[in-house]
């Protein structure tokens, strides 16, 4: 989040909603050599490889975005008040979608060799005007863990790699297994003691909510390693999947193996969210972006990001704790809002508020 402050004595903060703005390339699956239960197999079957001309296009396209998004929200707000921008807003490129680290090493050079090109384009291209506010950061991409190879992490610096997302999971082996992620949870701590090492901000991604992991599946991980950052997916099944097969017919029950509730899976993933503030992680995402067409392939589907903020908050309210005029806001607007629409765990709560 950036700021505005009034020149005057009545200073006024304006939040805007960014810190950070990212360019993002999604190579679906490109890197991936065996599919884990719960992808989408369509994006498998069609996946191709973008050519580097349209990635450059679509990646131009989206830094000049960024700028024309920030000149019109700061004429905005300085046409309004007569005020300054204090923050600033840091500017990435990021590959997402697939084990990036898989891909093959002339296309992945390729790729970074072209994210640093476009950087250096941009800190050229931002105007004198904003050059206190936007600062370029750097290339991010995701990956499998186990995929990590320490020899290339020089060449990656060089291109301008600040950070890498490991696509965890899970940890327990065994569920890894189940799910077709060939590696461990030893993998994942080696990737991010030697990124670490290196300098690199590691994130880490965590499913929560798929079948077999234990309540508490991440506190092992915590343990032995604490990431930068982290993104939480409550589990989304997507028809068409092994996993939404696997449900169709049966087959986890004939293993034994039993499927996450709602409730279940909103408690866990505040948890771990609720741990990641408590140990200063910081908290990229919390599920899946809205897209229509994803929505309409889910089993079912829910806006996990407000539900799982929204449960913090209730926890928060439950143990007495002080809350920002803003964060109660939130909570009042829940009790007849959208929030009502999804999970019934919720919505159980939130009549009960609404009838004190
Ligand atoms: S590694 Fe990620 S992108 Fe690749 S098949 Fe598994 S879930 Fe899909």
């Amino acid at each position: 989040m950036f700021w505005v402050m009034s020149k005057d004595k009545a200073a006024k903060f304006y939040p805007l909603k960014s810190k950070v703005k990212r360019a993002v390339v999604f190579l679906p699956c490109a890197g991936c050599k065996k599919l884990c239960s719960f992808c989408d197999q369509r994006i498998i079957t069609n996946r191709t490889f973008p050519e580097l001309g349209t990635i450059e296009q679509d990646l131009k396209e989206q830094l000049f975005g960024i700028l024309k998004w920030l000149e019109r929200k700061i004429e905005k707000i300085t046409s309004k008040f007569d005020c300054e921008i204090q923050n600033s807003l840091a500017v990435e490129i990021a590959f997402f979608g697939g084990t990036f680290t898989s891909l093959d090493i002339e296309y992945r050079y390729k790729l970074l060799s072209l994210a640093r090109d476009l950087g250096s384009e941009f800190k050229r291209l931002i105007p004198e005007k904003f050059s206190s506010i936007v600062k370029w950061r750097g290339i991010r991409f995701s990956t499998k863990p186990g995929t990590v190879n320490r020899l290339e992490f020089e060449d990656w610096k060089k291109f301008g790699v600040f950070a890498v997302e490991l696509g965890v999971q899970t940890t327990e082996d065994e569920v890894l297994v189940l799910h077709g992620r060939d590696y461990t949870l030893e993998n994942v701590i080696k990737d991010s003691s030697a990124l670490r090492e290196a300098g690199f901000r590691v994130g880490w991604q965590f499913l929560v909510g798929l079948p077999g992991q234990k309540r508490g599946f991440w506190r092992k991980a915590f343990s032995k390693f604490i990431p930068d950052e982290v993104r939480i997916y409550p589990l989304v099944v997507i028809m068409g999947t092994l996993l939404d097969r696997w449900i169709e017919n049966g087959e986890l029950e004939k293993k034994g193996i039993k499927l996450w509730n709602f409730e279940d899976i909103l408690e866990e993933a505040t948890d771990l969210y609720e741990e990641c503030l408590k140990r200063k992680v910081e908290v990229l995402k919390v599920g899946l972006h809205y897209e229509k067409s994803l929505a309409e392939r889910a089993r079912e589907w829910y806006n996990w990001g407000d539900l799982v903020r929204l449960n913090y908050l209730k926890r928060r309210f439950e143990r007495n704790e002080e809350l920002t005029p803003q964060e109660k806001k939130i909570l009042s607007t829940a009790y007849g809002g959208a929030f009502l629409k999804s999970g019934s765990g919720l919505k159980d709560w939130l009549l009960r508020r609404s009838s004190k």
